[in-house]
Formats: C-alpha cells, sequence, structure tokens
C-alpha cells in the first residue's frame, strides 16, 4: 500500500519555560545564559533538608494559558513527584502535576489549507525543569550545569487530533503566538524556551483505532519537526507495508542524517511511581481569583486580527501573517500610528521584513530595530528623501548594522537625488545615448519610457527621484 492508504495521528506534548523572574520553588533567577551553577541555591541543587515553596507566579501564568486556550481551571489542583534517575535531576524526582493538572479541556483553532480545524487541549500542568548536561566534545565525559534546574515550565498536551506536519507547524505557531500575547513565555526556540515531544503514529484509512505511537523528543525548530514527522511516517509506512509493527518507543531525530533513531522504549506511568508531593500544600484556586486573570488577559491574536480586517482594511492573509506574532504585531501598531501610514507599514512587513526573517530563520522578537526606526523608514519614503528600491537597502543595513535609518543613508550616501538642475543633466545625457528608445516613444511605445527611467536610475544608483524622473523625460520628449 502507498502512503495515501494511510491516516496520520499526531499530538503534542510541548513545554514552555515560563518567564517569571525566580524559579518554581526557590528565588534563584530564571534567565537564560549565566556562567554554569551561578543561578543555584540549596533548594535547587536538592540539598538534604531544603524544602520546596511554589512560586505563586508560576500557578498565575498557567491559568493565563489555561484561559487563552479556552480550558476549564480546576480550582483544586496538585504537585507530584515524577520520579526517575538522570544526572540532570539533583532530586532524582521532578515536581509536576499527574492527576489533577490545572488546566483541562481547552482549545485551538488553526487554519489549514483544507478548511478550519479545532485542535483539543488535553491539560495544561505546572512542572519544573531540569538541569543541563555539557557533553564534552572529545567524549571524556559531561559536565552538568543546574542554572535551569527549577525553571518553571508549562506542558500543554494536545489531543491526537492533528493528521499532517502541516496542521502540527500551524498548531504550534498558534500556540506559541498565544503564548507570547499574554507574556507567560519568551518562546525562544533556540534557547530551549519551546520544545515539542511530537508523537506519530499511522493508521489504515478508515480505521478507528490509533496506531502504536512513537515519540521524538525535545524539538525545537518548526523546520525539522516537519522533516522528522515527514521522515517518521514514511519510515512507519514502510515498516507496516513490510508486514511489521511499529514498536512503541521514544526516538531521537537527528538534524544532520535527517533519520530518526532509537533512544529507549517508552516508560509508562508505573515507570515513574508518581505520588502527591509531600512537602507542598494543595493549590486551591478561587473563583475571584480566577476571575481576575480572565479580566487581565490582553487582546488575544484572534481579535486582533479581526480588528485589522475592519480598522486597518487588512487582507485576511497580510492580518494572518501580521498577528501571528505579538511582536510583529505591537510593530505594525507602533510604526502605523507614528507614520500615520499603515498600508507601507503592513507592505514592509509581509514582503521585506517576512522574507528577511525566513531567510535568516530570526524569530520576529530578534528583529534588531523598533517601530520608531520602521516608521522613519517610511517617513523618508513618503517625504521623498529616499526612493523605494534605495530604502529596500536602508532596510537590510538595519537589519545588520541596525542603526536609524537617516544615520544610514547619511554615511552611505543615498539620499535621493531631487535637484532639478542634477535630474535634467541625467535626462539628458540618458537621451542622448539612446536614440532608439526615443523614436520609439515618439511613435506610441510607452513602454519606451520606462526603458529610459530605467537608464536613468542605473545612471544615479537608484538615488534619482522617480517621479521627477519620469515628469522630466515626459516634458524633453514633448
Ligand atoms: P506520555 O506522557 O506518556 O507521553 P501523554 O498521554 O501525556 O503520554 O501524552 C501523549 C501524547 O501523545 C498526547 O499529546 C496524545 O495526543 C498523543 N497520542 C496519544 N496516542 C497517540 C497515537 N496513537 N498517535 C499519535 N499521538 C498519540
Ligand atoms: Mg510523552
Ligand atoms: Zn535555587
Amino acid at each position: 500500500m502507498a502512503r495515501e492508504d494511510y491516516e496520520v495521528v499526531i499530538g503534542l506534548e510541548v513545554h514552555a519555560e515560563l518567564s517569571t523572574k525566580t524559579k518554581i520553588f526557590c528565588s534563584c533567577p530564571t534567565s537564560f545564559g549565566a556562567a554554569p551553577n551561578t543561578h543555584v541555591c540549596p533548594i535547587c541543587t536538592a540539598m538534604p533538608g531544603t524544602l520546596p515553596v511554589l512560586n505563586e507566579k508560576v500557578v498565575e501564568y498557567a491559568v493565563r494559558a489555561g484561559l487563552a486556550t479556552e480550558c476549564t481551571i480546576s480550582q483544586d489542583s496538585k504537585n507530584d513527584r515524577k520520579n526517575y534517575f538522570y544526572p540532570d535531576l539533583p532530586k532524582a524526582y521532578q515536581i509536576s502535576q499527574y492527576d489533577k493538572p490545572l488546566c483541562e479541556h481547552g482549545k485551538i483553532e488553526i487554519e489549514p489549507r483544507a478548511g478550519r480545524k479545532t485542535i483539543g487541549i488535553t491539560r495544561i500542568h505546572i512542572e519544573e525543569d531540569a538541569g543541563k548536561l555539557n557533553h564534552d566534545e572529545f567524549g571524556r565525559g559531561s559536565l552538568v550545569d543546574l542554572n535551569r534546574a527549577g525553571v518553571p515550565l508549562i506542558e500543554i498536551v494536545s489531543e491526537p487530533d492533528l493528521r499532517s506536519s502541516e496542521e502540527v507547524d500551524l498548531y504550534l505557531k498558534k500556540l506559541k503566538s498565544i503564548l507570547e500575547y499574554i507574556e507567560v513565555s519568551d518562546c525562544k526556540m533556540q534557547e530551549g524556551s519551546l520544545r515539542a515531544d511530537v508523537n506519530v503514529s499511522i493508521r489504515k484509512k478508515g480505521a478507528t483505532e490509533f496506531g502504536t505511537r512513537t515519540e521524538m523528543k525535545n524539538m525545537n525548530s518548526f523546520r525539522s519537526i516537519t522533516r522528522a514527522i515527514e521522515y517518521e511516517i514514511d519510515r512507519q509506512v514502510d515498516v507496516v507495508d513490510n508486514g511489521g509493527t511499529i514498536e512503541q518507543e521514544t526516538l531521537r531525530w537527528d538534524e544532520v542524517s535527517g533519520k530518526t533513531f532509537s533512544m529507549r522504549d517508552k516508560e509508562d506511568a508505573q515507570d515513574y511511581r508518581y505520588f502527591p508531593d509531600p512537602d507542598l500544600v494543595a493549590i486551591k484556586l478561587s473563583d475571584e481569583y480566577i476571575e481576575n486573570i480572565k479580566k487581565s488577559l490582553p487582546e488575544l491574536p484572534e481579535s486582533r486580527k479581526q480588528r485589522y480586517l475592519t480598522e486597518y482594511k487588512l487582507s485576511e492573509k497580510d492580518a494572518n501573517i501580521i498577528t501571528s506574532s505579538k511582536y510583529l504585531s505591537d510593530l505594525f501598531e507602533e510604526a502605523s500610528k507614528i507614520c500615520n501610514n499603515p498600508k507601507a507599514v503592513n507592505n514592509w512587513i509581509i514582503s521585506d521584513i517576512s522574507r528577511i526573517l525566513n531567510e535568516t530563520e530570526m524569530d520576529p522578537v530578534e528583529i534588531p530595530f523598533d517601530s520608531k526606526q520602521l516608521a522613519k523608514l517610511v517617513q523618508l519614503i513618503d517625504k521623498g528623501t529616499i526612493s523605494s528600491s534605495i530604502a529596500k537597502k536602508v532596510l537590510v543595513e538595519m537589519f545588520e548594522h541596525p542603526r536609524d535609518p537617516e544615520d544610514i543613508i547619511d554615511e552611505k550616501g543615498w539620499v535621493q537625488i531631487s535637484d532639478e538642475g542634477a535630474i535634467k543633466e541625467v535626462v539628458i545625457k540618458v537621451l542622448e545615448n539612446n536614440p532608439q528608445s526615443v523614436q520609439d516613444y515618439k511613435a506610441g511605445k510607452e513602454k519606451a519610457l520606462g526603458y529610459l527611467v530605467g537608464q536613468a536610475m542605473k545612471e544615479t544608483r537608484g538615488k534619482a527621484n522617480p517621479q521627477m524622473l519620469n515628469q522630466m523625460f515626459k516634458e524633453e520628449l514633448k
């Protein structure tokens, strides 16, 4: 049978590091990138006799995430110990939530090509992150860094509702944008703030039971998730087609070879010997507490999108792109307000800026310029200080060596030539050098004018004011 004879079933477990200032059970800072083992204390290094105290912000952030994904918030929840041994886990158990998660039964809407679809959220629970092993590249050993131990996480578990890598990509992007909007996680995938365990299975089309799943752990790039899913589907189809069976196991995706490798057999809940953490009290939330968090939620991507359609008359497609990221969306609104030209700001974002982000695999939050600088760029074109073709070069500079657009054009000498005398000089020269086009134009070939303007642009390295050129040519050709 071929791949088309199978249906793909995927469910995701997404871990997001919460952007609280301090860790989940102690007051060590959570910030990324510090020297190894400098953000540690007796609690997060699991010294005997220490006791955890739950950071209230963690509960608040998890409830925000739950409300933003339309979950039911549990008013009676607790922390459990998940026991396993690994060198990056000093307590030899992780404090997580087992049978009473904070949030349940939510949903996220996605818009695949085939039409809108709802993906169920099974649960969102809080837990602590583990430390990190730094492997010696010469294979002499591994060093443990516990800065990350105790950084708060939420785990967002989806229902097995996803049916393709396209849907997974859209779901993850939507989830990421929601978490960014409600400001509970910076979602920096390269720093591991957002990572997904991807569960994949296949079944014959029309079958009612799910097939056995494999799980690819800790994926943190959209591109590798798509590649890994595609590879894993093909692998499973191959196994089943050849009369084999899929083993439930944990896989590791290798980006270089483009293959998945078996890491270990899947462990069951009983292997973890979950039990309630006796050092922590139950988490009881009042109606009022939940209500207050609900009231504090900002406008979410879906509603912003609707507003952009009416308020700014953006197309559905553009509004989708811009609202997909809170950062882009804020950039759009702020820059539009400053330069009063939302149409131009929209065009910059969906064309040149998006292209550069794609090419460099940069996340919008890493854009090195702000809304004032983008607005300035638009104003410089509107005022005729630079042409739009020069502006494209200015934008590239703003990405590569961030500074004010005015400084860039000053330094580079890119100010548009709008001096009549100078323009006339170029026009005369171009007319002299292109008698054929002059003849063509006079014979009624409008297109020849475009060619002449193009030549003048070349002559001035893109700096001549195009409107003035056009007018001047027309006059001279009369
Ligand atoms: P565990 O923590 O043991 O991996 P969970 O039940 O917490 O188990 O998470 C399982 C994840 O796998 C969920 O996202 C769920 O949607 C998904 N899943 C469950 N069964 C299948 C299946 N047959 N095929 C694909 N995904 C599945
Ligand atoms: Mg899992
Ligand atoms: Zn600590």
